[in-house]
């Protein structure tokens, strides 16, 4: 049975022009970056290379990307690195409560260290409103922190009214772009972001690497102490072939994805209308415009998430249910749950993350096994459902 891989949230696979482009930096080309003979040098230069494709799918400058291990370093760097420059001017961070753990988390890690953080709720799309952001800011306020699209529901946040609203007031924006690097159009300018989290795994790159945009002249600490690697802001000797791997990840994502947008959005629109069709008692979850080009994510009554995947896996379909880095927990979603979904229903979420493989015909298949699943579980299941 051939797996119909439907979690392109959670990874993707690695691109076989990525793989190919990072082998020689494992083998023939393995110096160190930071040595001046003929193989460090040239490991030097396809870093250079590599934070010039991203840089360029940011609109940045390459000396503002700084490589790290992945979107969880750069998330801790960006806020740890900023309250702690700033102490001077101020103690406190604004974050919503849809966030990824890499930032919720640190943003309660600095809570019990002394800082304030004001967790902005969102409402029924998962939708920040860019006045409560306004209403939030204090003078002793820091650091503004709204991903640019939820991993779980797929939400795209209005980043570029919030970044409007930090600069006015003098205090830095970071966006956790995770899900959106090489899937959607960023322009840090334009948008006004300070700072930006990159993973290489979540665009057809390696795991294991990542990036962080840091707008000049911010006031920032580093999170890593040692070598002078990274101008000084990220000590730690080079992921040479992980580094290579994201910029050509960067590199094909410049071109595929205009394409692979359009393709992709007509795909989950149509997924979406028919399991609203077929299945009853379903509902979208997640804004139903403003989302990800890939994202499906549905809460269907009655019928428990981890039991529907996990009958899926049988049918050799990988999906998700609430998020891949909470199951294994009862907890649902606390995306779900912020959104004002009653924790009895967001335990029926089902995530479909499409990605650049995906063919009308591995969507027919879930189509055509899903409904079947749900009826038998809606049977034996203690999940009441609404009518
Ligand atoms: C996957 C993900 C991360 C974590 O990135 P890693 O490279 O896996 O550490 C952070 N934020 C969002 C929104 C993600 O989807």
């Amino acid at each position: 049975m051939k797996t119909i891989y439907l979690d392109h949230a959670a990874t993707t696979p690695t691109d076989r022009e990525v793989v190919a482009a990072m082998t020689p930096y494992f083998t023939d080309k393995f110096g160190n970056p930071s040595t001046l003979y003929g193989v460090g040098r040239e490991a030097k230069a396809a870093i250079e290379e590599a934070r010039e494709k991203v840089a360029s799918l940011l609109g940045a400058d390459p000396g503002e990307v700084f490589f790290t291990s992945g979107g969880t370093e750069s998330d801790n760097q960006a806020l740890v690195g900023i309250v702690y420059a700033n102490e001077k001017k101020g103690n406190h961070l604004i974050t919503c409560a849809i966030e990824h753990h890499a930032v919720l988390d640190t943003a309660e890690f600095l809570k019990r260290r002394g800082f304030e953080a004001t967790i902005l709720p969102v409402d029924k799309y998962g939708m920040v409103d860019p006045e409560d952001v306004r209403r939030a800011i204090n003078g002793k306020t820091v650091l503004v922190s709204i991903m640019h699209a939820n991993n779980e529901v797929g939400t795209v946040q209005p980043v570029a009214e919030i970044g409007k609203i930090a600069r006015e007031a003098g205090v830095a924006f970071h966006t956790d772009a995770v899900q959106t690097f090489g899937h959607l159009p960023i322009d840090v300018n334009a948008m006004k972001i300070d700072l930006l989290s990159i993973s290489g795994h979540k665009l057809y790159g390696p795991k294991g690497v990542g990036a962080i945009y840091i707008r000049k002249g911010t006031r920032i600490i580093p999170f890593m102490h040692g070598g002078g690697q990274e101008s000084r802001r990220r000590a730690g000797t080079h992921n040479v072939p992980g580094i290579v791997g994201l910029g050509k990840a960067a590199e094909i994502a410049a071109v595929e994805m205009g394409s692979e947008e359009a393709h992709l959005s007509i795909l989950r629109d149509e997924l979406i209308a028919s399991i609203l069709e077929r299945v009853e008692d379903v509902r979208l979850n997640g804004h139903p415009t403003e989302r990800l080009p890939n994202n499906i994510n549905v809460c269907i009554e009655g019928a428990e998430g981890e039991a529907m995947l996990l009958s899926l896996d049988m049918e050799g379909i990988c999906v998700s249910s609430g998020s891949a880095c909470t199951s294994g927990t009862l907890n649902p979603s606390h995306v779900l749950l912020a959104m004002g979904i009653p924790a009895e229903i967001a335990h029926g979420s089902l995530r479909v993350t499409l990605g650049r493989s995906t063919t009308k015909k591995e969507i027919d298949y879930l189509l055509e096994v899903l409904p079947p699943i749900v009826e038998r579980l809606r049977k034996m299941s203690p999940l009441k459902r609404t009518r």
